[in-house]
């Protein structure tokens, strides 16, 4: 039997490759960067309840082990301009708790060692330039002329999906203006920060831009968003951090700053999650693009990895087919979510500045306030209509 081929080793095609062998079929991962490579910075931290649900069907034990690693906590502040509207303390869960988080860097290797033990053939430094498909299956072609064949392509290699663009499929969508920094800071031994996610609107620290901090294990991630007219060297650059950080999070972090990145706002999703045959699968990145809030990129993804594993195993293009339409209008809908996330996050509108302000002045009187502002940057609560049971 021809072997599935997942192309990209990323947190998308690990567990596309996992979940695939957890369906008892041979898989060859073929990935572009060489073993042992680093891939820097937090990224996707975020790793939710549904999907360490999904993962612990893939590889059992996989959800307590991640878990384990990463950090949850029970305490959500919101704050404006420098006065607290939102706090609240849940209860630990029982089971699974609704989150966890660690750096990106690190979920990938927890995938990759289950992928090791589940049998997955890695290939690595193995660059895919060319794919030619059929009704009876796919040829990749390597930079350096080898050839893979393969029954089906769970295609998983990123925004930049070579397999998508030689497929002739184009991203639809649209970008958005200005963009975030993303700084990952060590925690100061003995001196952790509280467990807690702060959100802090208009931080008159930081200019009265919006703010975030996350935790993750052995350090926390600030996110700042910043105006459509800021110069990114004003603020993105580890200099520029090394200005700005302190009043956020206090003195004795600018010798801690471990990672620095900006991130621009696209909204894209392939316009088909498959082949004209039905042969190549689109997963994560090459499917979809997502501004990050709400976690939905990472998490998407992993449900995108376990539909198309489900569909390759079914092994029939009604199947193909019903993954593809499905992960499309959830991609259609996150992309959605993610935007109205976005408008929240960085208003254009008068209006809605003006309901945030009003928001805050009320939040001491009418807690409900308080909880939209807390909830709101993470757009809609609810699921994907078209997943059934699913989030994302
Ligand atoms: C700078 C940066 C900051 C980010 N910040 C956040 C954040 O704060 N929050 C958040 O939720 N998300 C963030 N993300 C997004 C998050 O990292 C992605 O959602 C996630 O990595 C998507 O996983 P993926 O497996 O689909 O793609 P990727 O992780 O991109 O993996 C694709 C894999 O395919 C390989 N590949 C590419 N081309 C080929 C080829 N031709 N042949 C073989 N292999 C190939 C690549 O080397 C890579 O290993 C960030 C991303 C970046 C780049």
């Amino acid at each position: 039997m021809n072997p599935v081929i997942v192309v990209g080793a990323g947190p998308v095609g690990l567990s596309a490759a996992l979940a695939l062998r957890a369906h008892g079929l041979p898989v060859v991962l073929l990935e572009a960067d060489p073993a042992g490579r680093e891939r820097p910075g937090s990224r996707a931290l975020f790793v939710h309840r549904e999907t360490l649900r999904l993962l612990d069907g893939m590889s059992p034990g996989l959800a307590a082990e991640i878990t384990a690693y990463g950090r949850t906590w029970h305490t959500r502040r919101t704050l404006y301009r420098g006065r607290e509207v939102y706090a609240r303390t849940f209860p630990p869960p029982s089971g699974l708790p609704p989150f966890t988080s660690l750096r990106q860097l690190d979920t990938e290797r927890f995938l990759r060692a289950a992928c090791e033990r589940a049998g997955v053939d890695f290939v690595w430094a193995a660059r895919i330039r060319g794919v030619r498909t059929s009704g009876s299956g796919v040829t990749l072609v390597g930079e350096d002329g080898r050839e893979w064949d393969a029954g089906y392509v769970v295609a998983a290699d990123g925004a930049r999906s070579t397999v998508r663009g030689e497929l002739g499929i184009p991203m639809e969508g649209v970008r958005g203006e200005g963009f975030h920094v993303v700084v990952d800071v060590a925690d100061v031994p003995d001196a952790e920060l509280p467990l807690e996610r702060v959100f802090h609107y208009e931080h008159p620290g930081v200019g009265g831009r919006s703010v975030m901090r996350v935790p993750f294990t052995g350090g926390f991630q600030v996110d700042l968003q910043c105006r459509d007219d800021d110069p990114e060297e004003a603020f993105g650059t580890e200099d520029a951090v090394r200005e700005w950080l302190p009043g956020v999070v206090g003195d004795g972090y600018a010798d801690r700053i471990l990672w620095v990145s900006t991130y621009r706002f696209l909204r894209k999703v392939a316009a088909s999650f498959t082949d004209p045959h039905g042969r190549v699968l689109l997963v994560g990145e090459a499917a979809h693009l997502f501004p990050p809030f709400g976690a939905r990129g990472m998490n998407s993804g992993i449900a995108d990895a376990a539909a198309a594993a489900q569909a390759v195993a079914a092994g029939t293009p009604e199947a193909v087919a019903a993954f593809a339409d499905v992960r499309r209008a959830a991609g259609l809908f996150n992309s959605e979510a993610a935007g109205l996330a976005l408008e929240h996050l960085r208003p254009r509108r008068r209006t809605v500045r003006l309901r945030q302000r009003a928001a805050a002045a009320l939040a001491p009187v009418l807690p409900s306030c308080g909880s939209w502002l807390e909830h709101a940057p993470y757009g809609p609560r609810g699921g994907a209509p078209a997943v059934a049971g699913g989030k994302y």
